[in-house]
This record gives C-alpha cells, structure tokens and sequence, in this order.
C-alpha cells in the first residue's frame, strides 16, 4: 500500500508539515496566446490557485513579496496549529513559465527561508526547458524540489477536449528528463472528465506510475463558475459522480499505486464561492473518512 503525503512527511521530519500556495505573479502559454488562449475548460480566473496576494502585474513579485507570502500564510497557520516547518507551493499558473532570473528570484526566496523545508512548483510539461532543469538542481542543493506537472489524462481525446495543449508523451519526456536530474515529479490527473469512464481512468494511473513519477495527486473534477467547464456542463450536462461513486473508484485506483509513489491528494480543493459541482465535495473530512473506511474494509 503507498503511503499518503502527511505520512511520508511525518517519518522524514518528524512533525507535520505544512503547505503555503504562493503566488509568484506567473501566467501560463495555454493563457497568453503562446500555446492557446483560455487555457484548460476547467481552469478559473486563478490559474488553477484561486487566490490572489495583490493586483500586480504578471512578473513583477520580487524576492521581498515571496518572502512576505510566506510570513503571512505561516502566521495564518500558525494561528490554528503549533507548526514549524512548511513547504513553499508555488501554485497558481504555470510556475516555470517565465524568464528565468525572475524564476531564480522566486524559487531561491522561498528555498532560502528558514522554516521552509521543500519547494513545490506547479507546472506543465512544456515548460520545463534545460535551462529551467539547471535552475531546478541549483534549488533542489538548498532544499529538496517537486514539480508537480499536470497531465490529467493519457488520452488524447480527452486531453483535447479538456483544451490542454500538450501530450501524454511531452509529460513522459519531461518528467525522464526532471527525475534524470534528481528532481522529484509529482503526476496531477482530474477523476470524472466527461468521457471518461473508470477503465480509461484507470488506464491514466497505469501509465502515469509507468513513469519515474514520486507522487501522484488524484484531483476530483470541479465544475467551477466562470469556466468553459461550466459552459459546457449547463449546455449539455455531463456525468457528476456521487461521493460513493468517487470514493469507491479512489480506493480501486490506490489499490493500483505501487509503493514508492506517494499519494499526494484523493479529492479536490476547489474553492466553495466558485464551485457549481460536486456539490458534496465541501465536506472534505467526509469524503477522506469515507475512502479511509472503505480502504480498512478491503
Ligand atoms: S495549464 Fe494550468 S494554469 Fe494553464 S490553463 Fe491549464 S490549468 Fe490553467
């Protein structure tokens, strides 16, 4: 059975640690006219992170505003548990587009703080030049690095649908090339696309942990305001799993992750003032009790 993350976590620093999702002021190819415009049908206003820290423009946070992001949400955290160390996320848009002084910058202020522990970049695929690679070995020296690339599907079809703008094999390429270069790649694939059943679902976790993958984050699909996601499910709504639905295919889909491949997520995070469906999945603690209990009962 593969560990979950606060396991994983638990038995090398041997606390709990916490994660901040920052935001560096990125923007994403699949936004910007680069690859696409619009980006993903499911991703919102806020690149997939929903938060903002201010209205500055992209590319303008210096070191300082990492540094401040970090002390604000470790204050806030702090105000409800007794922690000490954290990981620096850097969440919202694709964390590795952007010229690379100014990703240096970004990722060295975080890796550089004391109480940080890891640094966590989300990103996709095709932006993970050989530049970015040197930059990355160069912070995974100060602290250990994930990347957590997005590839939500192995099938085309849906990769297509979904507006994505990259392919099972680019992802398959970079994380070789990222895992070659002591970089830990952490898989991001959405459960309940429409079109997708359990087999093809199970198929995307077959080829995913084929990978040199370190971690895997199985995202429920949110229907969020806002999003061509929801344009489309009002149109012509698609299928919305019941929670026993969804934590039935969860257990089945652990039960296939070798050991070795932690399992960083089993639901979703979406934010409740944009969230259309599941409408269940605001009761996290209720969704993770129900997929612990099943996964005892097997
Ligand atoms: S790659 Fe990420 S940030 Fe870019 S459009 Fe897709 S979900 Fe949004």
């Amino acid at each position: 059975m593969p560990l979950f993350i606060n396991e994983h976590l638990q038995n090398i620093y041997g606390e709990k640690v916490y994660k901040l999702a920052l935001d560096a002021g990125m923007t994403c190819p699949n936004r910007d006219g680069t690859k696409g415009v619009g980006g993903c049908i499911f991703c919102s206003e806020g690149g997939s992170g929903d938060f903002t820290f201010g209205d500055k423009e992209p590319y303008s946070y210096t070191a300082q505003d990492i540094h401040d992001q970090i002390e604000l949400a470790k204050s806030l955290i702090s105000q409800k548990s007794d922690c000490h160390k954290f990981i620096a996320y850097f969440q919202a848009f694709s964390n590795t587009y952007a010229p690379i002084e100014y990703l240096r910058e970004a990722f060295l202020a975080a890796a550089n703080h004391p109480d940080i522990v890891i640094v966590s970049i989300a990103t996709r695929c095709d932006c993970i030049s050989q530049e970015v690679i040197e930059l990355l070995r160069e912070v995974n020296r100060i602290k250990p690095v994930w990347v957590e690339m997005g590839l939500q599907s192995v099938h085309p079809r849906t990769l297509d649908f979904i507006n994505c703008k990259y392919t099972y094999e680019e992802f398959a390429e970079s994380t070789e090339r990222l895992s070659a270069a002591g970089i830990d790649v952490i898989a991001h694939l959405i459960l309940g696309l429409p079109g997708e059943d359990h087999k093809m679902m199970e198929e995307s976790v077959d080829k995913a942990c084929a990978l040199p993958i370190k971690g895997i984050k199985l995202q429920l699909l949110h229907v969020l305001k806002g999003t061509r996601l929801e344009q489309i499910y009002t149109n012509d709504p698609f299928h919305i799993m019941s929670m026993e639905e969804y934590c039935e295919l969860v257990v089945s889909l652990i039960r296939r992750i070798p050991e070795g491949i932690v399992i960083h997520r089993v639901t979703g995070d979406g934010p409740r003032r944009l969230l259309i469906e599941p409408k269940w999945s605001t009761d996290k603690k209720r969704v993770l009790n129900t997929i612990n209990k099943m996964l005892k009962e097997e």
